[in-house]
């Protein structure tokens, strides 16, 4: 027991470690880098679970008028279900 909170100190200094290096607002800029100008290799988020992935291997759906990709059929799903 006395581990678990050792271990979940050391996980939230690492966290506020990794934050100070990393300001979301600078993360943002460094995957914007990343992405280049070739629009294959875009990245684009998954409104349900959140995660980056290419906009060429992601599931495009059109929602409410409104264009979403989605890194798999069950975030689709989802998605389609909460709006
Ligand atoms: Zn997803």
């Amino acid at each position: 027991m006395r581990y678990l909170i050792l271990f979940a100190l050391l996980y939230l200094l690492y966290y506020l470690f990794k934050k100070s290096f990393f300001p979301s607002g600078r993360r943002e800029r460094v995957l914007k880098r990343y992405q280049g100008g070739s629009a294959d290799k875009e990245l684009v988020q998954d409104p349900q679970c959140h995660t980056y992935i290419p906009k060429e291997g992601a599931l495009r759906a059109q929602i409410n008028g409104e264009v979403y990709y989605f890194c798999s059929q069950k975030c689709l799903e989802e998605f389609k279900k909460r709006s």
